[in-house]
């Protein structure tokens, strides 16, 4: 395999990861540490299910290559992940020392590896990554796009049944105000 076929072989890797994620009901991201073609950490979001802000794909996937490696340094790793990292995460690489990061999709609004921010390549910091972002990046976004899509259609399906459930509740008070006056006159 050449290095893109690598790098897009980890990409749909860390897709299935956050599959992963949105079989949970948390937004579909995945994470995966690699090295020499051995996987030391992986993860997807976790931060509603863990009541954890910082429970994010990357943090998952760090963590857990702490773990396998004993050591809070990542040297000669490469980070996959489906979604540009934020400023959170960027931080966190550029603390364990990871040497490369491959992402799938930009997040033009919490981007911190380009969008917004440029954390993992600062250059007054004293780590910068390589950075190579838009590897499968289409379909990163579209699995991003179509749980964000189905989301919003189960949240209005909810508000629609509420509506239906009030609409039931009101139906018997108004026949039973109807008998009271039958009672009445
Ligand atoms: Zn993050």
């Amino acid at each position: 395999m050449n290095s893109s076929d690598t790098d897009q072989h980890w990409m749909l890797y860390a897709m299935q990861l956050a599959a992963k994620a949105e079989a949970a009901g948390e937004v579909p991201v995945g994470a995966v540490l690699v090295k020499d073609g051995q996987v030391l950490g992986e993860g997807w979001n976790l931060s509603i299910c863990r009541h954890d802000p910082t429970a994010h794909a990357e943090m998952q996937a760090i963590r857990q290559a702490g773990l396998v490696l004993k050591n809070y340094r990542m040297l000669d790793c490469t980070l996959y992940v489906t979604l540009e990292p934020c400023a959170m995460c960027a931080g966190a690489l550029v603390h364990s020392r990871v040497q490369r990061l491959v992402f799938g999709a930009t997040d033009l609004k919490a981007g911190a590896c380009g969008s917004v921010f440029d954390i993992v390549r600062h250059p007054q910091l004293n780590h910068q990554l390589e950075v190579c972002g838009g590897v499968l990046a289409e379909d990163c976004a579209r699995q991003l796009s179509d749980f964000f899509k189905k989301r919003r259609a189960e949240q209005k399906a909810l508000k629609l049944q509420k509506n239906a459930e009030q609409t039931e509740m009101t139906q018997p008070q108004i026949s039973a105000t109807a008998d009271t006056g039958d009672a009445a006159s």
